[in-house]
């Protein structure tokens, strides 16, 4: 087979002995990869790639490449960031050609920025691959525009992700910009998030989603004001990895979301 896209696929990059490609693999589906990405996967000689990299994924790598996992599973903590690193500069070293996976785009909270640091240092030549975040990615199939004239003139990306409330985001100075908040990692403390925006002046109404697993044949999400979204998302038996969205713009969703 040799038509216009191994064609393309063939223009791009190459991957040199002893490089590191620190790539985005999108939301989940392959639909979702860019082709740089593809590329990559066939170039590989060594993938370290984290939990939420979906087997469909990983199945476009090459027959020889080494596989490495680099993600939580079943329970256990996942490697330490430093050990991830170092083993990415020794692959490196080592003259293999090096890609790191990860979800979504690999510098939005993914930790991608500390990795790329400790190439850097290490002086490791590395080039970065973005991928589509799972937060743009979530909003568009569930018909929710990132922006809409009229409605929003920002929107905001936020970690929902500490494990104490001192480490949060200022929700109150969120709720008050009365812009769209995306909330990446946001299911666990969804109930302490809703009612910090609600505390910080958002109302109670606020339409509201949960999008879980998006773009993938697990994808399931849930639309409620704002005060009932925990719930909602608790009775609809949603799990991670899911994304929050807060602002009038989920609205659209009745109208714009897919149907079928
Ligand atoms: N770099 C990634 C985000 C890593 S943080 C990106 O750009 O998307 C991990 C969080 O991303 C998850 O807790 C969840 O909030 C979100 N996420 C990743 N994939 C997702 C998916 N397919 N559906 C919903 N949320 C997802």
């Amino acid at each position: 087979m040799s038509g216009p896209l191994d064609h393309a696929l063939a223009s791009l990059p190459r991957l040199e002995p002893g490089h590191v490609w620190l790539a985005g693999a999108g939301p989940g589906s392959v639909g979702c990869l860019t082709l740089d990405v593809v590329s990559a996967l066939g170039q590989a000689e060594a993938i370290v790639y984290d939990a939420l990299i979906g087997d469909d994924v990983l199945a476009l790598a090459g027959a020889g490449a080494e596989r490495i996992f680099a993600g939580k599973r079943g329970g256990r903590p996942s490697p330490l960031q430093a050990e991830i690193t170092a083993r990415l500069i020794a692959l490196a070293r080592e003259g293999r050609r090096v890609l790191r996976l990860k979800g979504g785009d690999p510098f939005v909270f993914g930790r991608g920025g500390e990795e790329a640091l400790a190439l850097a240092e290490a002086r490791i030549r590395f080039r970065i691959l973005p991928g589509v975040t799972s937060g743009l990615a979530a909003m568009a199939g569930a018909g929710i525009p990132a922006t809409m004239r009229g409605i929003n003139t920002t929107v905001v990306f936020a970690t929902g992700h500490a494990a104490d409330p001192a480490d949060d985001p200022d929700w109150a100075a969120l709720a008050k910009l009365g812009q769209p908040v995306v909330v990446y990692m946001g299911l666990k403390n969804l109930r302490r998030i809703a009612d910090a925006l609600v505390a910080g002046g958002l109302p109670e109404e606020t339409p509201a989603a949960v999008i879980a697993s998006a773009t993938t044949a697990r994808e399931a999400r849930v639309v409620a004001p704002l005060r009932y979204l925990a719930d909602a998302a608790e009775a609809a038996g949603l799990a991670s990895p899911a994304l929050v969205v807060v602002g009038e713009i989920v609205r659209l969703s009745a109208t714009l979301g897919r149907q079928g």
